[in-house]
């Protein structure tokens, strides 16, 4: 093909991209492709069914992320497969069920929505201010999280989601995955795991 036909298309290319970058590949979005969004919040039974508020604390460490429908597609099989052997540990207080491993999630506990979308350009944008990304959900069927599988996917998939490591309270990483805050365990900083391994 000329120079002149590929340099049209970056052109193109560059009106294109998002501001924000896929959490897996590190490429920038694309705007009205298929992607998904990750988002951390926790869900509480409400008189009209459940309610999820989103994860509201200070410097908001556990931000959403964005992944492109490639990236997301291969991460979720990842998942799955290393869940697959697992048996999902089952909870008589839970309000929802992880919909990869199964595993029971309780009130107020947190979880992450995955949801099917597009990226488009912020349609309120301030003048001199860069364009900013908005996620247009375009199926309202989102795929729930327990704190265990975005663990794994934080530390093994898909990697540095985050800038701290997703943990309900503060207790270690085998707490994490044992649910043991159910148990009154790691409140205050005190998770008797960790204490047992330090003696
Ligand atoms: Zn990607
Ligand atoms: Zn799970
Ligand atoms: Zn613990």
């Amino acid at each position: 093909m000329t120079e002149e036909i590929e340099e049209e298309d970056e052109e193109i290319e560059e009106w294109l991209l998002a501001q924000g970058c896929c959490a897996h590949c590190e490429e920038r979005m694309l705007y009205a492709e298929d992607s998904y969004s990750l988002s951390i919040c926790s869900a509480k039974v409400s008189l009209l069914g459940l309610l999820f508020t989103p994860l509201l604390l200070e410097g908001d460490p556990y931000k959403s992320r964005m992944f492109d429908s490639d990236c997301w597609e291969g991460a979720e099989e990842e998942l799955r497969e290393s869940k697959a052997d697992v048996p999902p540990i089952l909870d008589n207080y839970a309000i929802l069920d992880c919909g990869v491993c199964e595993c029971g999630i309780r009130e107020d506990e947190l979880l992450g929505i995955v949801v099917h979308g597009e990226v488009h350009r912020s349609q309120r944008n301030p003048a001199g201010e860069a364009p900013s990304d908005t996620f247009v959900v375009m199926d309202d069927d989102p795929l729930i999280l327990c704190i265990s599988c975005l663990h794994t996917l934080d530390v093994d998939i898909v990697q540095d989601l985050w800038d701290f490591r997703i943990a309900q309270e503060t207790e270690c990483e085998e707490g994490t995955f044992a649910r043991c805050w159910r148990h009154g365990c790691s409140a205050d900083g005190q998770c008797k795991k960790r204490l047992e391994e330090t003696g």
